[in-house]
Protein backbone atom coordinates (compact mmCIF):
# COMPACT_ATOMS: atom_id res chain seq x y z
CA UNK A 1 0.00 0.00 0.00
CA UNK A 2 2.44 2.47 1.32
CA UNK A 3 4.81 1.80 -1.91
CA UNK A 4 1.50 2.17 -3.92
CA UNK A 5 0.70 5.46 -3.08
CA UNK A 6 4.26 6.90 -3.25
CA UNK A 7 4.27 5.79 -7.05
CA UNK A 8 0.79 8.02 -7.46
CA UNK A 9 2.28 10.79 -5.83
CA UNK A 10 5.72 10.87 -7.76
CA UNK A 11 3.68 10.55 -11.03
CA UNK A 12 4.50 13.12 -12.93
CA UNK A 13 1.02 13.60 -14.64
CA UNK A 14 -0.46 13.31 -11.12
CA UNK A 15 1.80 16.84 -10.34
CA UNK A 16 0.46 18.43 -13.37
CA UNK A 17 -2.85 17.92 -12.93
CA UNK A 18 -3.40 21.33 -11.79
CA UNK A 19 -3.59 22.25 -15.41
CA UNK A 20 -6.70 19.98 -15.65
CA UNK A 21 -6.58 19.07 -19.00
CA UNK A 22 -8.51 15.61 -20.35
CA UNK A 23 -5.24 14.08 -20.49
CA UNK A 24 -4.12 14.40 -17.18
CA UNK A 25 -7.42 12.96 -16.28
CA UNK A 26 -7.56 10.19 -18.86
CA UNK A 27 -3.95 9.79 -16.95
CA UNK A 28 -5.17 9.95 -13.55
CA UNK A 29 -8.05 7.24 -14.41
CA UNK A 30 -5.59 4.89 -15.81
CA UNK A 31 -3.24 5.06 -12.94
CA UNK A 32 -5.68 4.79 -10.64
CA UNK A 33 -7.09 1.85 -12.96
CA UNK A 34 -3.22 -0.25 -12.16
CA UNK A 35 -3.56 1.11 -8.52
CA UNK A 36 -6.78 -1.27 -8.23
CA UNK A 37 -4.99 -4.39 -10.42
CA UNK A 38 -2.33 -4.25 -7.95
CA UNK A 39 -4.27 -3.85 -4.89
CA UNK A 40 -6.65 -6.67 -6.03
CA UNK A 41 -3.36 -8.68 -6.76
CA UNK A 42 -2.32 -8.10 -3.16
CA UNK A 43 -5.84 -9.37 -2.25
CA UNK A 44 -5.44 -12.28 -4.02
CA UNK A 45 -1.77 -13.54 -2.91
CA UNK A 46 -2.97 -12.88 1.06
CA UNK A 47 -5.61 -15.52 0.00
CA UNK A 48 -3.46 -17.63 -2.04
CA UNK A 49 -3.25 -21.18 -0.31
CA UNK A 50 -1.02 -22.33 -3.35
CA UNK A 51 1.83 -21.60 -1.59
CA UNK A 52 2.91 -22.34 2.07
CA UNK A 53 0.10 -22.05 4.48
CA UNK A 54 0.42 -21.09 7.82
CA UNK A 55 -1.69 -23.53 10.84
CA UNK A 56 -1.69 -23.00 14.08
CA UNK A 57 -2.60 -26.21 16.38
CA UNK A 58 -4.14 -25.64 19.45
CA UNK A 59 -3.90 -28.37 22.35
CA UNK A 60 -6.83 -27.47 24.45
CA UNK A 61 -6.51 -27.15 28.24
CA UNK A 62 -3.44 -27.48 29.84
CA UNK A 63 -1.75 -26.88 33.59
CA UNK A 64 -3.75 -26.40 36.11
CA UNK A 65 -6.91 -27.20 33.80
CA UNK A 66 -7.00 -30.76 32.89
CA UNK A 67 -10.42 -30.55 30.97
CA UNK A 68 -12.61 -33.31 31.21
CA UNK A 69 -11.62 -36.67 32.95
CA UNK A 70 -12.69 -40.32 32.70
CA UNK A 71 -11.07 -43.47 32.87
CA UNK A 72 -7.87 -42.50 34.21
CA UNK A 73 -7.26 -40.44 30.96
CA UNK A 74 -7.22 -36.43 31.03
CA UNK A 75 -8.56 -34.30 28.23
CA UNK A 76 -5.32 -32.09 28.31
CA UNK A 77 -3.14 -35.02 28.17
CA UNK A 78 -5.19 -36.54 25.04
CA UNK A 79 -5.31 -32.65 23.61
CA UNK A 80 -1.11 -32.42 23.54
CA UNK A 81 -0.48 -35.41 22.61
CA UNK A 82 -2.80 -35.56 19.58
CA UNK A 83 -1.72 -31.80 18.81
CA UNK A 84 1.76 -32.88 18.25
CA UNK A 85 1.22 -35.96 16.71
CA UNK A 86 -0.60 -33.35 14.27
CA UNK A 87 2.20 -30.89 13.96
CA UNK A 88 5.07 -33.90 13.51
CA UNK A 89 3.03 -34.66 10.62
CA UNK A 90 2.39 -31.20 9.05
CA UNK A 91 6.06 -29.79 9.79
CA UNK A 92 7.30 -32.59 7.25
CA UNK A 93 5.77 -30.76 4.17
CA UNK A 94 7.49 -27.99 2.86
CA UNK A 95 4.23 -25.97 2.36
CA UNK A 96 3.02 -25.98 5.75
CA UNK A 97 4.21 -23.93 8.70
CA UNK A 98 3.52 -25.13 11.85
CA UNK A 99 2.15 -23.01 15.11
CA UNK A 100 1.95 -24.44 18.56
CA UNK A 101 -0.62 -22.51 21.44
CA UNK A 102 0.83 -24.96 23.76
CA UNK A 103 3.51 -27.45 23.58
CA UNK A 104 3.56 -28.59 26.76
CA UNK A 105 1.74 -28.86 30.42
CA UNK A 106 0.72 -25.46 30.40
CA UNK A 107 -2.59 -23.16 31.56
CA UNK A 108 -3.51 -21.56 28.57
CA UNK A 109 -6.21 -18.71 28.37
CA UNK A 110 -8.62 -18.88 25.55
CA UNK A 111 -8.68 -15.55 24.54
CA UNK A 112 -4.83 -15.92 24.42
CA UNK A 113 -4.67 -18.94 22.31
CA UNK A 114 -7.05 -17.13 19.72
CA UNK A 115 -4.66 -14.02 20.30
CA UNK A 116 -1.46 -16.05 19.30
CA UNK A 117 -3.63 -17.16 16.02
CA UNK A 118 -4.55 -13.68 14.74
CA UNK A 119 -1.49 -11.72 15.63
CA UNK A 120 0.80 -14.77 13.64
CA UNK A 121 -2.01 -14.39 10.47
CA UNK A 122 -2.36 -17.78 10.47
CA UNK A 123 -4.32 -19.40 7.55
CA UNK A 124 -5.98 -22.54 9.66
CA UNK A 125 -6.62 -23.08 13.62
CA UNK A 126 -7.63 -26.10 14.90
CA UNK A 127 -8.55 -26.27 18.09
CA UNK A 128 -8.17 -30.29 19.61
CA UNK A 129 -10.02 -31.60 22.46
CA UNK A 130 -11.88 -34.64 24.13
CA UNK A 131 -15.56 -34.41 25.02
CA UNK A 132 -16.96 -36.00 28.59
CA UNK A 133 -20.46 -36.21 30.11
CA UNK A 134 -21.80 -37.42 33.01
CA UNK A 135 -23.11 -40.01 31.07
CA UNK A 136 -21.22 -43.64 30.13
CA UNK A 137 -23.25 -43.80 26.65
CA UNK A 138 -22.59 -40.86 24.45
CA UNK A 139 -19.29 -41.63 22.18
CA UNK A 140 -18.05 -40.48 18.57
CA UNK A 141 -16.23 -37.87 16.70
CA UNK A 142 -17.41 -34.90 16.17
CA UNK A 143 -15.78 -31.41 14.83
CA UNK A 144 -17.84 -27.70 14.99
CA UNK A 145 -17.47 -24.30 13.76
CA UNK A 146 -18.43 -21.40 15.43
CA UNK A 147 -22.43 -20.32 14.95
CA UNK A 148 -25.35 -20.93 16.70
CA UNK A 149 -26.27 -24.28 17.94
CA UNK A 150 -28.85 -25.27 15.00
CA UNK A 151 -30.54 -27.98 18.08
CA UNK A 152 -29.56 -27.90 21.66
CA UNK A 153 -28.75 -31.17 22.98
CA UNK A 154 -28.19 -32.34 26.37
CA UNK A 155 -24.21 -32.68 26.25
CA UNK A 156 -23.49 -28.53 26.15
CA UNK A 157 -20.40 -28.62 25.07
CA UNK A 158 -19.25 -25.67 23.97
CA UNK A 159 -20.17 -24.29 27.61
CA UNK A 160 -18.29 -26.93 29.06
CA UNK A 161 -15.13 -25.89 26.93
CA UNK A 162 -15.75 -22.17 27.13
CA UNK A 163 -15.96 -22.86 31.22
CA UNK A 164 -12.07 -23.08 31.41
CA UNK A 165 -12.46 -19.29 31.32
CA UNK A 166 -13.49 -19.39 35.11
CA UNK A 167 -9.54 -20.44 36.01
CA UNK A 168 -8.29 -17.36 34.30
CA UNK A 169 -7.71 -14.39 36.49
CA UNK A 170 -9.35 -11.33 35.57
CA UNK A 171 -12.00 -13.42 33.40
CA UNK A 172 -14.47 -10.87 34.14
CA UNK A 173 -12.28 -8.30 32.46
CA UNK A 174 -11.31 -10.22 29.62
CA UNK A 175 -14.36 -11.73 29.01
CA UNK A 176 -17.05 -8.71 29.88
CA UNK A 177 -18.97 -9.95 26.83
CA UNK A 178 -18.88 -13.54 27.05
CA UNK A 179 -21.99 -13.79 29.04
CA UNK A 180 -23.66 -12.11 26.41
CA UNK A 181 -24.84 -15.47 25.08
CA UNK A 182 -28.00 -13.87 23.58
CA UNK A 183 -28.38 -14.89 19.81
CA UNK A 184 -28.15 -11.05 19.26
CA UNK A 185 -24.30 -10.97 20.13
CA UNK A 186 -23.51 -14.50 18.59
CA UNK A 187 -24.96 -13.42 15.61
CA UNK A 188 -22.54 -9.91 15.50
CA UNK A 189 -19.62 -12.52 16.01
CA UNK A 190 -21.17 -14.40 12.88
CA UNK A 191 -21.30 -11.84 11.04
CA UNK A 192 -17.62 -10.60 11.92
CA UNK A 193 -16.83 -14.28 10.74
CA UNK A 194 -18.62 -14.73 8.14
CA UNK A 195 -16.04 -14.68 5.53
CA UNK A 196 -14.26 -17.70 7.03
CA UNK A 197 -17.23 -19.36 7.98
CA UNK A 198 -17.96 -21.55 4.66
CA UNK A 199 -14.62 -22.30 4.30
CA UNK A 200 -14.16 -23.66 8.22
CA UNK A 201 -17.54 -25.64 7.56
CA UNK A 202 -15.19 -27.29 4.52
CA UNK A 203 -12.19 -28.18 6.43
CA UNK A 204 -14.46 -29.49 9.25
CA UNK A 205 -16.21 -31.76 6.79
CA UNK A 206 -13.05 -32.71 5.37
CA UNK A 207 -11.86 -33.80 9.15
CA UNK A 208 -15.11 -35.48 10.14
CA UNK A 209 -15.76 -37.64 6.51
CA UNK A 210 -12.01 -38.78 7.09
CA UNK A 211 -11.97 -40.00 10.42
CA UNK A 212 -15.38 -41.50 9.84
CA UNK A 213 -14.78 -43.18 6.46
CA UNK A 214 -11.21 -44.03 6.82
CA UNK A 215 -11.78 -45.19 10.85
CA UNK A 216 -14.88 -45.88 11.42
CA UNK A 217 -15.83 -43.88 14.86
CA UNK A 218 -18.86 -43.02 15.35
CA UNK A 219 -20.29 -40.04 13.59
CA UNK A 220 -21.49 -36.95 15.70
CA UNK A 221 -21.32 -34.70 12.54
CA UNK A 222 -20.12 -31.54 11.69
CA UNK A 223 -21.89 -28.79 14.45
CA UNK A 224 -22.00 -25.22 14.79
CA UNK A 225 -21.97 -23.51 18.21
CA UNK A 226 -20.61 -20.71 20.47
CA UNK A 227 -16.96 -21.63 20.98
CA UNK A 228 -15.32 -18.77 22.36
CA UNK A 229 -11.96 -19.84 21.08
CA UNK A 230 -13.62 -20.11 17.43
CA UNK A 231 -15.42 -16.95 17.85
CA UNK A 232 -12.22 -14.86 18.48
CA UNK A 233 -10.03 -16.11 15.94
CA UNK A 234 -10.13 -14.17 13.05
CA UNK A 235 -9.54 -17.54 10.01
CA UNK A 236 -10.90 -20.22 9.52
CA UNK A 237 -11.22 -21.97 12.74
CA UNK A 238 -12.32 -25.45 13.83
CA UNK A 239 -12.91 -27.28 17.51
CA UNK A 240 -12.43 -31.09 17.08
CA UNK A 241 -13.79 -33.50 19.45
CA UNK A 242 -11.64 -36.67 19.36
CA UNK A 243 -14.20 -38.58 21.39
CA UNK A 244 -15.98 -39.15 24.90
CA UNK A 245 -13.44 -40.33 27.65
CA UNK A 246 -16.03 -40.86 29.72
CA UNK A 247 -16.98 -43.45 27.29
CA UNK A 248 -15.11 -46.56 27.78
CA UNK A 249 -14.69 -47.73 23.76
CA UNK A 250 -13.74 -44.20 23.21
CA UNK A 251 -11.12 -43.97 26.25
CA UNK A 252 -9.56 -47.08 25.23
CA UNK A 253 -8.71 -46.08 21.42
CA UNK A 254 -7.57 -42.31 22.79
CA UNK A 255 -5.42 -44.08 25.38
CA UNK A 256 -3.46 -46.10 22.71
CA UNK A 257 -0.78 -44.16 21.21
CA UNK A 258 -1.81 -45.99 17.47
CA UNK A 259 -5.49 -44.29 18.33
CA UNK A 260 -4.02 -40.73 18.54
CA UNK A 261 -1.83 -41.47 15.64
CA UNK A 262 -4.46 -42.83 13.41
CA UNK A 263 -6.90 -39.31 14.50
CA UNK A 264 -3.52 -37.02 14.14
CA UNK A 265 -3.05 -38.46 10.14
CA UNK A 266 -7.00 -37.82 9.16
CA UNK A 267 -6.78 -34.60 11.04
CA UNK A 268 -3.45 -34.00 8.76
CA UNK A 269 -4.89 -35.21 5.47
CA UNK A 270 -7.78 -32.87 6.48
CA UNK A 271 -5.70 -29.71 6.02
CA UNK A 272 -3.88 -30.81 3.04
CA UNK A 273 -7.29 -31.70 1.19
CA UNK A 274 -8.46 -28.34 1.77
CA UNK A 275 -5.33 -26.61 0.96
CA UNK A 276 -5.40 -28.36 -2.41
CA UNK A 277 -9.12 -28.09 -2.96
CA UNK A 278 -9.79 -24.64 -1.85
CA UNK A 279 -8.74 -22.28 -4.47
CA UNK A 280 -10.30 -24.88 -6.96
CA UNK A 281 -13.74 -26.05 -6.39
CA UNK A 282 -16.91 -23.60 -6.09
CA UNK A 283 -16.91 -23.25 -2.11
CA UNK A 284 -20.40 -21.94 -1.97
CA UNK A 285 -21.74 -24.93 -4.11
CA UNK A 286 -19.63 -27.38 -1.99
CA UNK A 287 -20.26 -25.78 1.22
CA UNK A 288 -24.40 -26.20 0.39
CA UNK A 289 -24.27 -29.50 -0.21
CA UNK A 290 -22.36 -30.38 3.04
CA UNK A 291 -24.86 -28.47 4.95
CA UNK A 292 -27.68 -30.55 3.62
CA UNK A 293 -25.82 -33.99 4.62
CA UNK A 294 -25.29 -32.58 7.83
CA UNK A 295 -28.53 -31.41 8.31
CA UNK A 296 -29.59 -35.34 7.64
CA UNK A 297 -27.09 -36.59 9.68
CA UNK A 298 -27.01 -34.53 12.80
CA UNK A 299 -30.92 -34.51 13.24
CA UNK A 300 -30.18 -38.63 13.37
CA UNK A 301 -27.45 -38.14 15.93
CA UNK A 302 -28.76 -36.53 18.19
CA UNK A 303 -32.41 -37.89 18.59
CA UNK A 304 -31.08 -40.70 20.30
CA UNK A 305 -29.99 -38.34 23.82
CA UNK A 306 -32.11 -35.98 23.61
CA UNK A 307 -35.16 -34.62 24.82
CA UNK A 308 -37.59 -33.79 21.36
CA UNK A 309 -40.62 -31.89 21.00
CA UNK A 310 -43.72 -33.39 18.87
CA UNK A 311 -47.24 -31.29 18.18
CA UNK A 312 -50.26 -33.13 19.40
CA UNK A 313 -52.59 -32.79 16.75
CA UNK A 314 -55.37 -35.36 17.51
CA UNK A 315 -55.87 -37.89 19.95
CA UNK A 316 -59.01 -40.33 20.06
CA UNK A 317 -59.87 -43.90 20.44
CA UNK A 318 -60.03 -44.85 16.84
CA UNK A 319 -57.36 -46.01 15.19
CA UNK A 320 -56.47 -44.17 12.19
CA UNK A 321 -53.47 -44.80 9.83
CA UNK A 322 -51.28 -41.44 10.13
CA UNK A 323 -51.04 -40.43 6.40
CA UNK A 324 -52.40 -36.74 4.95
CA UNK A 325 -55.68 -37.96 3.34
CA UNK A 326 -56.81 -39.05 7.34
CA UNK A 327 -55.18 -35.01 8.77
CA UNK A 328 -56.22 -32.55 5.87
CA UNK A 329 -53.06 -32.96 4.23
CA UNK A 330 -50.20 -33.13 7.20
CA UNK A 331 -47.37 -35.49 6.80
CA UNK A 332 -45.00 -36.28 8.71
CA UNK A 333 -47.02 -37.79 11.30
CA UNK A 334 -46.47 -41.03 13.91
CA UNK A 335 -49.22 -42.59 15.94
CA UNK A 336 -48.84 -43.66 19.17
CA UNK A 337 -51.01 -45.82 21.64
CA UNK A 338 -51.32 -45.51 25.69
CA UNK A 339 -53.43 -48.11 26.46
CA UNK A 340 -56.24 -45.61 26.09
CA UNK A 341 -55.60 -43.35 23.37
CA UNK A 342 -54.75 -43.43 19.99
CA UNK A 343 -52.27 -40.36 19.86
CA UNK A 344 -51.42 -38.45 16.34
CA UNK A 345 -47.89 -36.52 16.29
CA UNK A 346 -46.42 -33.80 13.98
CA UNK A 347 -42.94 -34.12 13.33
CA UNK A 348 -39.94 -34.43 16.22
CA UNK A 349 -37.33 -31.76 17.26
CA UNK A 350 -34.68 -31.10 19.47
CA UNK A 351 -35.65 -27.07 19.03
CA UNK A 352 -38.06 -26.02 20.94
CA UNK A 353 -38.72 -22.77 18.47
CA UNK A 354 -38.79 -25.55 15.87
CA UNK A 355 -42.10 -26.69 17.68
CA UNK A 356 -43.75 -23.60 18.32
CA UNK A 357 -43.33 -23.27 14.44
CA UNK A 358 -44.31 -27.08 13.83
CA UNK A 359 -47.45 -26.18 16.13
CA UNK A 360 -48.24 -22.65 14.25
CA UNK A 361 -48.12 -24.92 10.68
CA UNK A 362 -50.63 -27.92 12.37
CA UNK A 363 -53.12 -24.88 13.52
CA UNK A 364 -53.11 -23.47 10.25
CA UNK A 365 -54.00 -26.52 8.64
CA UNK A 366 -57.24 -26.56 11.30
CA UNK A 367 -56.39 -28.17 14.17
CA UNK A 368 -56.48 -25.60 16.52
CA UNK A 369 -56.67 -27.24 19.63
CA UNK A 370 -53.12 -29.00 19.06
CA UNK A 371 -50.18 -28.38 21.86
CA UNK A 372 -46.39 -29.34 21.93
CA UNK A 373 -45.38 -32.29 24.01
CA UNK A 374 -42.10 -33.06 24.91
CA UNK A 375 -40.20 -36.95 25.11
CA UNK A 376 -37.27 -38.00 26.63
CA UNK A 377 -35.86 -40.77 24.27
CA UNK A 378 -33.57 -41.56 26.94
CA UNK A 379 -36.45 -42.50 29.33
CA UNK A 380 -38.42 -43.48 26.31
CA UNK A 381 -41.40 -41.34 28.19
CA UNK A 382 -43.30 -38.77 27.45
CA UNK A 383 -42.30 -35.75 30.36
CA UNK A 384 -43.82 -32.49 31.34
CA UNK A 385 -43.03 -29.65 28.79
CA UNK A 386 -41.70 -27.39 31.75
CA UNK A 387 -39.02 -30.26 32.88
CA UNK A 388 -38.03 -30.80 29.08
CA UNK A 389 -37.39 -26.63 28.88
CA UNK A 390 -35.74 -26.31 32.08
CA UNK A 391 -33.49 -29.38 31.58
CA UNK A 392 -32.88 -27.70 27.62
CA UNK A 393 -31.13 -24.94 30.08
CA UNK A 394 -29.31 -26.89 32.25
ZN1 LIG B 1 -11.87 -29.33 25.86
Amino acid sequence: MSKLKMQIISNPIFMSLSIFNMNAIKWLAFSMFISLLVLQKETCYAQDYSNKIKVVLDAGHGGKDPGTIGNRLQEKDVALSTTLKIGALLAKRDDVEVLYTRTTDEFIGLKRRADIANKSKADLFVSIHCNGVSSVNPRGFETFVFGIARTKDNLNTAMRENSAIYLEEDYEVTYSNYNSNSPESILTYMLMQEEYLDQSILLASYVQNNVIQKLKQKDRGVRQDNFLVLRETYMPSILVELGFITNKVDADYLKSESGKYQLAKQIVDAVIQYKENINIIDITEEVSKIKQEQKENVEDVQVEDGIVFKVQVAAGSSKLDPTPQNFKGLENLTREYDGRFYRYYYKSTLDYIEAEDNLEHVKKKGFTSAFIVAYDNALGEKISLSKALKSKMN
